[in-house]
């Protein structure tokens, strides 16, 4: 665990003056978001909307003009006070430094500008923003909290980088920006130059989710050099032992560390994704610190969410509230610490919530999800609910399925809501919250979120957590292919 000082974080942070050099970092960039018809960042899992000054003033961020000349040509053009403008782009740029999102002088390693191919598509209203495609099930890792179903697909039956190609064509005039390449673990597919070139040339911003440990540096390069742009490294823990012991993997946290070097060193984005429960959060503050040591821009302090085999090992990874709420604490005072150095995403922990995420941004609102045989889901959990049929990308156009799919239709807006969702006045901020959820705690998938302070199963959903959570933790069920039959606790 490295202890700088606060001084060692203040040099850290870009801290914008009249003589900064701003211009973005190799892995953000302005983009035409042409299916909603504006000008955005894109940047490690967001995109920004630029308004038509700010676009102004970025179009002059390229690394040689100084903040001070940016301000005068600003003023000429506008005819308006230099001070007045100077404060303004202070505090816009000092934002986005900030989000570590510019950096002082023009970055050598930023690619060419986006491909156009998306261009000659005919754009459809009311697509998703983010694509997360799962490339295959396998991993070498076995995590007890994997998101992945516990009935994983076969290597046999997953899309080949031609269908990946062409579902991200169809991603792109769909209106997505970003794509996530996840799993299982992306990087066991050996063909991902192929499907991150298709993803490059539908002009996506590209996220490779991985657990690192199959990666090489030359492996890295050659993705950075097609145009990767953000790499999100899990971690188990940043104690070597215990980290081994929850992934089932040994060896993996030196290699990591390798991979977060050789990330940064590339130029491309990077997000530390620290899943957290009760074998791990005690070392919280030191995840933070691995963190800022290996210069990620982003930390993703993400409370387990409790489906497939999460939902099986609950009871071995469940926190106490006391410590649920230390990580908030935790979390808080980092931020404030940390601003300019490290951006945090915290998710919290839903057994001790009061009202519900927003999951997925609402039912097929903003993300779609594809499995390495090309079901198209709305959520990569939706395979636990009864009834809901999933058509794939091998049968049916992406579009067609988002647009009208059963399982698609069946949670999209508020018809399917009931009381108290139904007149409840934050139906329109968290959409009810997670049908999986609530289908998992009360057999209904239309009822509310059990993480709702409404719902009437809620006190059942947070006194489980209680009582779990303060007896001893079972030994785990590690994540295998073949599903819990071939899950023993035998990994050490
Ligand atoms: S959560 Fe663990 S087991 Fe699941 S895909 Fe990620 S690294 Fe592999
Ligand atoms: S009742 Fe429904 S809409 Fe209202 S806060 Fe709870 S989950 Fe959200």
């Amino acid at each position: 665990m490295i202890e700088p000082s606060d001084d060692a974080f203040a040099e850290r942070r870009f801290l914008i003056s009249g003589e900064s050099r701003p211009a973005f970092a190799r892995y953000a960039r302005l983009h035409q978001d042409r299916a909603r018809a504006r000008r955005v960042i894109l940047a490690p899992e967001r995109a920004y909307e630029v308004d038509p000054i700010g676009e102004a003033v970025l179009a002059l961020c390229d690394g040689e003009l100084t903040v001070g000349e940016i301000v005068e040509r600003l003023a000429s053009i506008y005819s308006a006070p230099a001070e007045i403008i100077a404060n303004d782009v202070g505090k816009m740029l000092q934002g986005l430094a900030d989000k570590r999102l510019l950096r002082d002088g023009p970055d050598l390693r930023a690619p060419a500008p986006l491909s156009f191919a998306a261009q000659s598509y005919s754009y459809s209203p009311g697509g998703p923003a983010g694509l997360l495609a799962e490339l295959t099930h396998r991993c070498p890792l076995q995590c007890p909290y994997c998101s992945n179903p516990l009935e994983m697909e076969r290597a046999a039956t997953e899309l080949s980088a031609d269908e990946w190609g062409d579902a991200f064509r169809q991603a792109a005039a769909m209106g997505v920006l970003q794509l996530h390449l996840s799993g299982g673990e992306p990087t066991a597919r050996r063909d991902l130059e192929r499907i991150l070139a298709g993803a490059v040339e539908a002009g996506l911003y590209t996220n490779l989710i991985t657990a690192g440990v199959l990666l090489t540096r030359e492996a890295l390069q050659r993705l950075a050099d097609i145009g990767l742009d953000h790499v999100q490294l899990s971690i188990q823990d940043v104690d070597p032992e215990n980290a081994d012991r929850i992934s089932g993997y040994k060896g993996g946290l030196s290699k990591k560390r390798d991979v977060a070097r050789w990330t940064r060193e590339l130029g491309l984005g990077l997000t530390v994704n620290a899943p957290m429960h009760r074998q791990n959060m005690e070392r919280l503050p030191a995840i933070v610190d691995f963190a800022v040591e290996v210069d990620a821009q982003r930390i993703e302090v993400a409370h387990i969410q409790y489906y497939a085999w999460a939902e099986k090992n609950r009871a071995a990874l469940i926190p106490t509230r006391e410590d649920f709420l230390k990580t908030i604490e935790i979390v808080d005072a980092a931020k404030a610490r940390l601003t300019g150095v490290l951006t945090f995403d915290f998710v919290i922990h839903d057994h001790y919530a009061t009202w519900p995420k927003a999951c997925m941004g609402g039912w097929a609102q903003s993300i779609v999800v594809l499995t390495p045989s090309g079901r198209v889901l709305p959520c990569h959990a939706a395979q636990t609910l009864p009834g809901l049929t999933f058509d794939t990308v091998r049968e049916r156009k992406l579009a067609d399925i988002w647009r009208n799919g059963a399982a698609f239709e069946a949670f999209r807006g508020e018809d399917w809501m009931k009381e108290p969702c139904r007149a409840c006045d934050r139906r329109k901020i968290d959409f009810g919250g997670c049908r999986c959820q609530a289908f998992a705690v009360t057999g209904d998938a239309s009822a509310t979120d059990p993480a709702c302070q409404l719902s009437l199963h809620h006190g059942r959903f947070a006194a489980l957590a209680e009582a779990e959570s303060r007896v001893a933790p079972p030994p785990f069920i590690y994540r295998r292919m073949g599903g819990l039959a071939s899950s023993g606790a035998d990994v050490g």
